[in-house]
């Protein structure tokens, strides 16, 4: 038995795992499956320890995600200063889209660019709290990116497996870090069974498997964070991305903990999801009015989103269907349009997965769904630089011209 001192100086308050189907309890550990029923675990907290946590405490903390480590199921040993990103007025998109007040919470400006730095922080954490040596991941990306970041800002070794026919920019991103990177002659697919088959032979933290319950927390600071920069308060309406849905059903926790803490007064909101057309199994159980999600095979330029048997689909139905809101998706086309459409009105450059968002918050506005007087946040969940290649055929310069001022002014640009 550990005391409560040295478990919090661990694991933070979380005080236990429970499955999300039968409710069994479980210690806190690297497991992910109930073993009863198969059901997903989930970390519970100790509400005794959650209600130290006031607005002056999480005020007077660290200019990071870290200020929530009270709420949060591990203590920041190691920091790569994650979070407390910009939550920025988004007025000419509001105008342009006929919206009374929007916002963008812009997760670009993390560490690697991407709101997956705030989960792997999380998972880091609790894995060298369990002992574990080595941080590992399957990816085809922004997590390979963030595992081997936090490793090597934790001092443990990174082995991360991508597919080999990722773009050179993510191979690059992933691979400065020094960590082991194995690229797999396979699908993304391919090289998550692999993965599998290593955990089960190897004591290694494999992020987004063994430890996810504790990773997916880390998404949790996304929600606490939007209510704070609002000045304590929850918008009526929020658009997010969904890949496994595990984001869209921890800003919902997070504002409710906010709400049962008294924290935040508990005032109702409205969850949307938005995923892009290639990869829509969420989207098309929500249409269908159904409560199971049928797998899909993923195409399409929202890499990132590109999770075709969605683990928290059904649960992020529930938030979905629970708060009054809706989820859509969008073609290719719209998603590029939706990255020009951020680009030109806010300055922010996202990634696909923000195209995926802004061109669903205009359909779901065009649908009824989503209102436009209501006080919206939108989440970008990845930075533009990223996914270079879904622009480029329509980010090109203006007019290429000869060096003289003659040929400037036959261009015509001068006004
Ligand atoms: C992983 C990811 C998401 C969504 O994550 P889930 O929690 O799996 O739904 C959204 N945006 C970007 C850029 C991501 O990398
Ligand atoms: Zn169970």
């Amino acid at each position: 038995m550990t005391s409560v001192l040295d478990r919090t100086a661990q694991f933070g308050s979380a005080s236990h795992l429970y499955c999300r189907e039968c409710g069994a309890h479980y210690d806190l550990g690297p497991s992910h499956v109930c073993e009863m029923c198969f059901g997903p675990l989930e970390i519970a907290y100790d509400e005794d320890l959650q209600r130290l946590v006031t607005r002056e405490s999480i005020e007077a903390g660290p200019a990071t995600m870290w200020r929530y480590a009270g709420l949060l199921p591990a203590a920041p040993v190691v920091d790569l200063q994650v979070g407390l990103t910009r939550l920025v007025r988004a007025d000419n998109l509001a105008r342009e889209l006929g919206m009374k007040s929007l916002w963008v919470k812009d997760d670009s400006g993390n560490p690697t660019h991407s709101f997956k730095d705030r989960v792997v922080a999380v998972a880091a954490n609790a894995a060298r709290a369990l002992g574990f040596e080595v941080l590992s991941c399957a990816s085809t990306g922004n997590l390979a990116n963030a595992v081997a970041a936090a490793a090597a800002a934790a001092g443990l070794r990174s082995v991360v497996f991508i597919p080999h026919d990722l773009e050179a920019g993510k191979v690059v991103t992933t691979a400065v870090y020094g960590g082991t990177l194995i690229a797999v002659e396979g699908s993304y697919d391919d090289v998550n069974r692999l993965c599998a088959e290593v955990a089960g032979e190897l004591p290694w933290a494999f992020v987004n498997v063994n430890v996810r319950p504790f990773y997916a927390e880390g998404s949790k600071t996304v929600g606490y964070e939007i209510a704070e920069q609002l000045g304590w308060r929850f918008p009526d309406q929020v658009v997010i991305p969904i890949a496994s849905g595990s984001l869209l059903t921890k800003v919902d926790k997070a504002w409710r903990e906010l709400g049962a803490l008294g924290l935040v007064e508990a005032t109702p909101y409205k969850v949307f999801g938005a995923q892009s057309t290639g990869c829509s199994p969420v989207s098309a159980a929500f249409r269908a009015g159904h409560e199971v999600v049928s797998p899909v095979r993923p195409s399409g330029i929202a890499k990132s989103l590109a999770i075709g048997n969605p683990a928290d689909g059904p649960y992020a139905l529930d938030v979905v269907r629970r708060t009054g809101g809706a989820i859509d998706d969008v073609t290719d086309d719209e998603v590029v349009e939706g990255i020009q459409l951020l680009a030109r009105t806010t300055g922010i450059f996202g990634e696909t997965a923000g195209g995926v968002t802004v061109a669903t918050l205009r359909k779901l506005l065009a649908s009824g769904a989503l209102d436009p007087d209501a006080e919206t946040v939108i989440l970008n969940t990845g930075d533009g630089l990223k996914t270079l290649d879904a622009v480029e055929p329509v980010a090109r310069p203006t007019a290429t011209i000869p060096a003289s001022l003659d040929a400037f002014r036959a261009a015509g640009l001068a006004s």
